[in-house]
């Protein structure tokens, strides 16, 4: 068993850092390739199952889990 299952979202430990990396990919093409490379790259991540977390927080395309999640999230502290 491996260490893969962790789920990035707003309130995980390593939230600010996927979102410091997705945020240097300026253009959205209506996808989450951008935030599912992201996420592949961490390591130790279930790039799925952060996605599926994500799109259910209204992250449905990078710019959308760049903007609208991390920002309605800020206040969290995180
Ligand atoms: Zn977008």
């Amino acid at each position: 068993m491996r260490g893969s299952d962790e789920i990035i979202v707003p309130g995980h430990p390593r939230w600010s850092e996927f979102v410091s990396k997705l945020s240097r990919a300026r253009i959205c093409f209506g996808t989450t390739d951008q935030a599912r490379l992201t996420l592949a790259g961490m390591g130790d991540v279930n790039v799925e199952g952060s996605l599926r977390e994500l799109a259910r927080l209204g992250g449905t395309c990078d710019c959308q889990i760049e903007l609208d999640v991390a920002r309605s999230t800020a206040s969290m502290g995180a």
